[in-house]
């Protein structure tokens, strides 16, 4: 067989110039395991993914047991699958009235699609507002959403009509009006940088939106599944949003997505004409039964309940000089650096001593961290240690107090 790497980077489509490009032989729990040996703690989780660690053994448990009786049967909605059967009735539990109704996709940009295609039909209306520096995917629907015009530039012509406001600006909101179809808004914002908004502005924008009779559409794709501490995010706002949309975490590993909605919404794309949303592979068993698992291990192992805990003690160890401040809704954080820090460095050097981190997309001071919600107490300080550590090599006192101590 040739060389791995040559593949890897002559045969596979690269998604940058710059990719990690290192091998991951094995993962379990909180770390990563290359061929050659190395462990590396997993700060990212596959961006907000592995919500519940690698290979869980409840979870690979339900995806064996499922195999065991079939893989991919057809979905549609035609026929009668347990594991979504038991996975929406779980994920109901989960969910305040009205929202009873879920569509199962495969990805976070295709609920993104479905999302929006309900709130046209809906309200036959087609301007859409989202926020600035928002991410919701990167199909050429999703992609219409983006502010970041470097991103949306070359891929014109997009979606008409997309208004973006400013997150957590209540003044904003008053463009919101009845031309608008929907506000498609993250909870937490990712892609920003972890951006939060006010109890007051989610409440404001709900009244706005009812007010006007716009959908309110909220992406969870990466904030939702029990990332921040609430099963979902907009838990801890007090309003309830129109459509609902899930992925990521939601597959406990495997590709899965989810748009939920009340039924009265959701039965706009089962006529007029039917089949308004189809998908081949939406909630197939396999990562059905991978997403009930995940569900089940998040509530027996009270993994919610810990997540201020361990929210406060990565803040705690946070404490550097380069350090300007520490983003975190649960754990989704951002640690900003100061302004002369090259993130790219600085996560080259992380991966260095056993640390994956990431970068944002649309903030280039700060340094992603969403372990998995399982990380331990003492993986926390083997992380903010490799952390620091790097910053001190960084910034040269690293090797200074070798030299003084060694
Ligand atoms: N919305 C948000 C908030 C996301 O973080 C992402 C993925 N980074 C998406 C949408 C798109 O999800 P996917 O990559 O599964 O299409």
């Amino acid at each position: 067989m040739r060389d791995k790497k040559e593949i890897f980077y002559n045969w596979l489509a690269q998604t940058s110039s710059n990719p990690i490009g290192i091998e991951i032989e094995k993962a379990e729990g909180v770390f990563l395991y290359t061929p050659q040996g190395k462990k590396i703690l997993d700060l990212i989780s596959g961006i907000a993914v592995s919500n519940i660690g690698h290979r869980h053994p409840t979870v690979v448990e339900a995806i064996k047991k499922q195999l065991e009786k079939y893989m991919h049967i057809m979905v549609y909605g035609e026929v009668i699958l347990s594991p979504q059967i038991l996975l929406a009735e779980a994920l109901k539990e989960t969910l305040p009235p009205p929202l009873d109704n879920i569509y199962f996709v495969n990805s976070g940009s295709e609920a993104i699609e479905g999302a929006m295609k309900i709130a046209k039909k809906m309200t036959r209306r087609h301007t859409i507002i989202t926020c600035k520096h928002c991410y919701h995917g990167s199909t050429q629907g999703a992609l219409s959403l983006l502010s970041d015009d470097g991103m949306r530039r070359k891929y014109r012509p997009l979606l008409p009509s997309v208004l973006h406001i400013e997150f957590g600006n209540e003044e904003n909101l008053s463009v919101i009006n009845e031309e608008t179809a929907c506000v498609i808004i993250e909870t937490v914002q990712g892609e920003a940088g972890v951006r939060t908004a006010s109890t007051l502005y989610f409440q404001k924008l709900r009244e706005k939106c009812s007010h006007n009779g716009a959908l309110l559409i909220v992406d969870e794709i990466q904030c939702g599944f029990g990332r921040t501490g609430f099963f979902w995010a907009f838990q801890d706002y007090g309003f309830i949003p129109d459509i609902l949309v899930s992925a990521k975490g939601m597959g406990g590993g495997l590709p899965l997505g989810a748009f939920i909605a009340p039924q009265h919404i959701m039965q706009s794309i089962s006529n007029n004409p039917p089949l308004g949303h189809i998908t081949t592979f939406g909630g197939n068993p396999l990562s059905a039964a991978a997403s009930l698992a995940t569900m089940q291990v998040i509530k027996a192992e009270n993994i919610l309940q810990n997540i201020p805990f361990k929210q406060a003690l990565f803040c705690s160890l946070l404490l550097h000089p380069l350090i300007k401040e520490v983003r975190a809704k649960g754990l989704m954080m951002a640690i900003e650096l100061q302004k002369d820090i090259s993130i790219s460095k600085l996560v080259s050097l992380c991966l260095e001593n056993g640390i994956l981190v990431d970068w944002f997309l649309f903030c280039n001071n700060s340094l992603r961290i969403a372990p998995p919600l399982t990380i331990s107490e003492d993986e926390i300080h083997i992380a903010c240690n490799g952390i620091l550590k790097s910053l001190r090599i960084l910034d040269g006192s690293y090797s200074r107090f070798h030299k003084d101590y060694s």
